[in-house]
């Protein structure tokens, strides 16, 4: 079946409420686990089903904004998510007080009733009217930002309109793109100020409500971190700021010195080469059709998937009318598919989303026996490691897109890697004293923020620029207004995405190693033996492939374990990871590029 061929239907509310309602009464009064199981697995089924609609609905409107019915669907779906929450509520709170919990904890895995007890300690029926007015608040910082209007070099631009000037090979118009852009927020000052101040107070009253101190416990559990604490990432922030901190900042100089620049200033910094920053030299479908060939040779697993994304057209790639913007990997239980949406514009970020978002996909069509529908993705820190690491794994193929470029390509890709953490951490920062001190003005979070920055990006050069000077810089991270602590789990993901680089270049030499072993042995040994001693001691890919596999059934920890890697959050991870990035950014001539 094609993607157009999948069915959907609006879901009837009231009866999947009453078949739900007497599945949670069975499964309350039932006194035999097989019994309570077969509940559990027929509510997972009609549970299942809601999240198809509601994920094809989502995916056609946004492949077509303009589409009547399937924009009628998006607001029966904004309408009635929120009831279909509360059906989920009632299911957890049955399911975590089961007199059978231990053996179906062993049936169904012990990851499944973790997720359902955190969901419900972050929730209960006095906060709803909080939660409303948490949601309109950042609904209303996300529109204030798509409501800009800001002229510039004689014509009306959003925020993302400016992002191309703002990249210039134009010193001049680099500066004027980023002095625009920053004087919107500007602009606004004071009212974003009341919208995250108010965002602060009312994530405060609801953590208190739920009984924990202050709001950081409860960003913890809602993020679902069930095995680190603030603690253990102050130490991983630590490990950054040691050893992370002087190689981003010597990659700064690098870039300085590549430029020609006697200092790198703040509208300098995305402006990577004179030269201009690699393209891909082909259109989408050839970019699709050298897509295949490397999914192909990479293994023999992504070969087939890729094939399969293909066959059912689960991909929605180039950019056009009414379609939405950004990109995204979703997964739709009924049929077992993964889908790839994005908007293809002819820079490097189109190979990006062929790597990264592959990542996600490949991890859930392996992860396709999964039927709990919590379980299919696992927590963001973890999911971030199969995209994130997907995008090395492929390094050996970036010929095929970027050709002489390749190396340009990968320069960029590993410096924008080791660069993003220190910011990461900063973002991660600056949200624990501002939970910590939810009585701080507006004016001491913007001193915290500058003095963090300065901690962990000392190459920042904001000079020009008073309102980056005072500390506003984190007015455009939406994630610190929408989804509170969402951000560190970028950085510990590529942390162990940077493991899985290293891993797969040493692993690449032992398959060579193999290799001469069998031209050594000659026709000494039969087709079969000669094939057994060539088997691509490839650890690194087996590893990979072990994780995407279990999918969401494990915790972050338990899935680092599970691929032989490091924990970030363990001293000496940070520190053995850098030599290797050191020593591969000492053998390039970035010059040259
Ligand atoms: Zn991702």
């Amino acid at each position: 079946m094609k993607f157009s061929e999948f069915k959907y239907e609006r879901p009837d509310y009231e009866k999947i409420k009453v078949s739900f309602d007497s599945l949670i009464h069975e499964l309350k009064v039932s006194n035999s686990c097989k019994n309570q199981l077969e509940c559990i697995n027929h509510i997972n089924h009609i549970r299942n089903h809601l999240e198809t609609m509601g994920t094809l609905a989502e995916i056609r409107h946004s492949i077509n904004t303009k589409d009547r019915y399937y924009d009628e669907e998006q607001n029966y779906w904004d309408k009635y998510s929120p009831l279909y929450e509360e059906l989920d509520f009632k299911f957890y709170k049955e399911l975590i007080h089961s007199k059978f919990r231990k053996k179906l904890e062993e049936k169904l895995g012990r990851q499944f009733f973790t997720l359902a007890e955190f969901s419900l300690k972050s929730f209960s029926p006095n906060i709803i009217e909080d939660l409303q007015l948490e949601n309109e608040l950042s609904s209303k910082y996300t529109r204030l930002l798509a409501s800009a209007k800001i002229t510039f070099m004689g014509e009306t631009r959003n925020l993302s309109e400016l992002t191309p000037f703002m990249q210039s090979r134009d010193r001049e118009m680099r500066k004027n793109a980023s002095d625009s852009k920053y004087k919107f927020f500007a602009d606004h000052e004071d009212e974003i100020d009341r919208i995250y101040d108010n965002l602060v107070k009312i994530r405060t009253k609801i953590a208190r409500k739920l009984g924990f101190e202050n709001f950081v416990k409860l960003g913890y559990i809602r993020m679902k971190r069930s095995d680190y604490n603030p603690q253990m990432v102050a130490n991983f922030r630590k490990q950054v700021k040691k050893y992370l901190v002087p190689a981003a900042s010597k990659l700064y100089e690098r870039q300085r010195k590549r430029l020609g620049l006697s200092s790198l200033f703040y509208y300098d910094e995305n402006f990577k080469f004179n030269t201009g920053n690699a393209i891909p030299k082909g259109g989408p479908e050839w970019i699709v059709k050298n897509a295949f060939k490397m999914y192909s040779e990479l293994s023999p697993q992504t070969g087939e998937f890729f094939n399969f994304m293909l066959d059912k057209n689960l991909l929605d790639l180039v950019t056009k009318e009414n379609k939405a913007g950004g990109g995204y990997c979703t997964y739709i239980p009924d049929y077992k598919t993964p889908f790839i949406f994005s908007n293809f514009n002819g820079t490097s970020g189109d190979v990006n989303v062929l790597t990264h978002e592959t990542g996600h996909a490949f991890q859930s069509y392996l992860s396709r026996w999964i039927e709990i529908p919590e379980c299919i993705f696992p927590t963001y820190e973890s999911c971030e490691i199969h995209s994130m690491s997907m995008e090395f794994f492929t390094w050996p193929w970036m010929e095929l897109f970027f050709s002489e470029d390749a190396d340009k390509y990968r320069f960029a890709h590993l410096e924008s890697a080791v660069e993003f953490i220190p910011y990461g951490v900063t973002v991660d920062e600056f949200q624990h004293y501002v939970y910590e001190n939810p009585e701080a003005s507006p004016k001491d979070r913007k001193t915290a923020w500058r003095n963090i920055e300065k901690k962990y990006l000392p190459h920042k050069n904001y000079t020009g620029c008073d309102f980056l000077e005072r500390g506003c810089w984190w007015f455009q991270q939406s994630h610190i207004f929408n989804v509170p602590f969402y951000y560190i789990d970028y950085a510990l993901a590529q942390i162990c995405a940077l493991q899985f680089w290293e891993k797969a270049a040493v692993d690449k030499n032992s398959a060579w190693k193999d290799y001469i072993k069998i031209c050594k042995v000659g026709g000494t040994k039969s087709f079969l033996e000669l094939e057994k001693a060539a088997v691509d001691k490839n650890s690194a890919w087996k590893d990979y492939i072990k994780i995407c596999k279990v999918g969401g059934t494990k915790s972050f920890l338990e899935l680092v374990k599970l691929a032989n890697l490091k924990s970030p959050f363990e001293d000496g991870c940070i520190s053995s990871i850098m030599k290797p990035i050191n020593n591969w950014f000492n053998s390039i001539d970035d010059e040259k590029l």
